[in-house]
């Protein structure tokens, strides 16, 4: 992970300010209040300097794709003593055989996209002695490329999830289909909000605050459909080379 220039530094917080701005703008057209919605920056790909060019400006959530990458920066940041002011979010598809290695200092885990993974996580956290937060994640467009629940079949497991000693289930997360139409991206998210509604209406025990929905292309509509959180990466970090 090599070093950013000082203009790239300039870039980040520049680009945070104009994106934090258009949450605030989305959020008063919905007549929400912009506070109750949580900002992910998503690093992935980028090198740990991004992420302390961000820190610099206030922004202290940051999310990561894949694990091995999240425990590499999380292990630099513990060096470099900024640890305690970073949030660290998983957001990437976990796979059923790395689930231990999700057990961590992580303040939300996005991606519990199946049974087996929720089973899974809880049986590593509980042995670590460790209780994690998590979002589920559906897949209500149907697609087939999509990982997540079928919203019919997440209402069904979510007795037995919810039972699970490991996790504590705080919402719903999902990614909308990588398409332009803001039609089919708005009806993505409120289909996304009404299942979250259901779920909570069905759990009244579960405190289903949190739904993770909208990206750099698509987050103020998330946002005007009932976001909490957005992950967003390109629009601030630029780019990703992979
Ligand atoms: C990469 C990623 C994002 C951010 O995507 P951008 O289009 O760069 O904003 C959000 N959520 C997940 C799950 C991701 O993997």
């Amino acid at each position: 992970m090599g070093v950013i220039h000082e203009s790239t530094v300039e870039e980040i917080a520049a680009n945070l300010a104009r994106v934090q701005q258009r949450m605030a703008d989305a959020a008063a057209r919905a007549g929400r209040d912009p506070a109750e919605i949580t900002l992910v920056a998503v690093s992935k790909t980028h090198p740990f300097e991004a992420i302390q060019a961000a820190l610099a400006t206030g922004q202290h959530d940051f999310g990561e794709n894949r694990i091995e990458e999240l425990w590499e920066k999380v292990e630099r940041a513990q060096i470099l003593g900024l640890d305690d002011r970073i949030r660290w979010h998983m957001i990437g598809t976990i796979q059923s055989r790395k689930t231990k290695q999700v057990v961590g200092p992580f303040v939300l885990v996005h991606s519990v996209d199946r049974v087996k993974i929720a089973n899974r996580l809880s049986r590593d956290a509980q042995a670590a002695g460790h209780v994690m937060s998590v979002l589920l994640e559906v897949n209500v467009s149907g697609e087939a490329s999509k990982h997540g629940f079928q919203p019919e079949a997440l209402l069904a497991a979510l007795p037995e999830l919810a039972q699970l000693p490991g996790i504590h289930i705080q919402g719903l997360m999902t990614m909308a289909p990588f398409v332009d139409d803001e039609v089919v991206l708005r009806r993505v998210f409120r289909e996304t909000r009404l299942l979250h509604d259901r779920a909570q209406d069905a759990h009244p025990d579960l405190d289903l605050r949190q739904l993770s929905m909208g990206m750099s292309h698509d987050f103020e509509i998330a946002i005007e459909e009932g976001a909490t959180i957005v992950r967003v990466g390109t629009a601030i970090f630029g780019s990703r080379e992979y």
